[in-house]
């Protein structure tokens, strides 16, 4: 499988604390959490598509490298690793943008390389729908193909990401992001709205502690989130539910049916229940095979 997404510099402030310059990005949590699950499920390769700067730490790199993900389409340019800064206030539903700098994602040109441009699975994580775009002219997926975004992008590219969405077999966004971009505070509506604009056939949207309701063709799926008392920091929550997703849907075969799509959100909704158990990608990249099925026994009784 491929992702492509942004490869970042993340500073985030949340009543828990502060971490500043901490290495971040969508196309990092969904890799990481795809490396995870790709050890459990055997999946030859999870190929990371992105762009950084000269300033991007050799130790970052040798973390990425080390966790096995393929990096030949990662791309290192002359001048600074994008960055943004957030905060979370509150019930810590949605982060407060203070800054986002494209920098090298400003004029990236991406290439996939050869031999990643007929993936199984693509998944286009949270990035410039033109980019998104871009990437999808060089790839064909021979199963699936995924595109998250944001409310950035809805406000300052809103046809761009349309036509990119029309272009994807399943799209992964927030319930605020589906209401804006649907225009209607429904959100059962604004889904319902969106797959009519895009044609998608899945559309899954998160909404935080409230968990996540997926329209898969005429069928609705609905899941709660795992509960959660100690929320540190939601960063690269919804990046490492889709990541997983993505390498889920990586493993099976044809058609998605409701059955598998609803196993992958399973462990999609455990996989970032501990992404936010810590700044940054801390604890996701600490995450024991054990541990995790011990909290995916834990949540499945939970549903039962
Ligand atoms: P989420 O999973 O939605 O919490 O995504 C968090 C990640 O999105 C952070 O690590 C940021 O670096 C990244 N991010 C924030 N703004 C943007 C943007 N405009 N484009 C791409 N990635 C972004």
């Amino acid at each position: 499988m491929v992702i492509v997404g942004s490869i970042a510099y993340d500073t985030v402030e949340s009543p828990m604390g502060k971490s500043e310059s901490a290495l971040g990005g969508s196309a990092i949590y969904a890799g990481i959490a795809s490396q995870f699950h790709a050890k459990r499920h055997e999946i030859n390769s999870v190929g990371l598509v992105g762009v950084v700067g000269n300033d991007f730490l050799e130790e970052d790199r040798v973390l990425l490298e080390n966790l096995g993900l393929e990096l030949s389409g990662l791309e290192i340019a002359e001048g600074k690793t994008f960055r943004w800064e957030g905060s979370y206030h509150g019930d810590m539903g949605e982060a407060k943008t203070h800054d986002t700098q494209l920098n090298v994602f400003g004029t990236f040109e991406p290439k996939v390389p050869h031999f990643e441009r007929t993936p199984k699975v693509l998944f286009c994580a949270n990035l410039i729908p033109i980019l998104q775009s871009k990437i999808l002219d060089q790839v064909e997926a021979t199963r699936l193909t995924m595109l998250d975004s944001m409310n950035l992008w809805i406000n300052t590219a809103r046809d761009e990401l349309l036509e990119v969405m029309k272009r994807v077999d399943l799209i992964i966004i927030n319930d605020s992001e589906v209401k804006l971009l649907a225009n209607d505070d429904n959100f059962i509506r604004a889904s319902k709205r969106l797959v009519h604009m895009t044609q998608c056939h899945t559309l899954i949207v998160k909404r935080g502690e409230f968990g996540v309701i997926a329209f898969h063709g005429d069928e609705i799926i609905s899941l709660p989130a795992y509960p959660t008392e100690k929320v540190v920091d939601p960063t690269g929550c919804g990046d490492s539910f889709a990541g997983t997703l993505a390498a889920y849907l990586a493993n099976g075969n044809g058609l998605v049916s409701r059955i598998e799509l609803r196993e992958a959100l399973i462990s999609a909704t455990v996989t970032s229940s501990f992404t936010l158990e810590s700044f940054g990608t801390e604890r996701l990249l600490q995450i024991g095979i054990e541990e995790f099925n011990e909290r995916l026994e834990e949540y499945c009784s939970i549903l039962a």
